[in-house]
């Protein structure tokens, strides 16, 4: 069982989780780094949220557009940020962009 980090923890002891909670573990939770209980929280509140349906839907195409490119993609950084950053615009979200300017 993977250890979970403090993000992780917060969002698993909360009786209900919110689609602020979804949008931030949704990478970790499409690559199937989420513990399964947490998995099957998040599962469910997107079974429940149209809203975080439309967010899953997006992430999953913009994903797809990116593996269309580059067969054996892992997300970098880089496009992590580009993926975050269209679905803030997109869906209005606040994901975080991770910043790794070393100029
Ligand atoms: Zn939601």
């Amino acid at each position: 069982m993977n250890i979970m980090n403090e993000l992780e923890l917060e969002v698993f002891e909360k009786e209900n989780i919110t689609c602020h909670d979804v949008e931030n573990l949704y990478s970790e939770y499409m690559e199937g780094d989420l513990p399964i209980s947490l998995a099957d929280r998040l599962r469910e509140h997107i079974c429940e949220c149209p809203q975080c349906q439309d967010f899953a839907y997006l992430y999953t195409q913009v994903i797809d557009v990116a593996s269309q490119i580059k067969d054996t993609i892992t997300l970098s950084d880089d496009v992590k940020n580009r993926l975050h950053e269209r679905l803030n615009k997109e869906l209005g979200l606040n994901l975080p962009i991770i910043t790794t300017d070393r100029k």
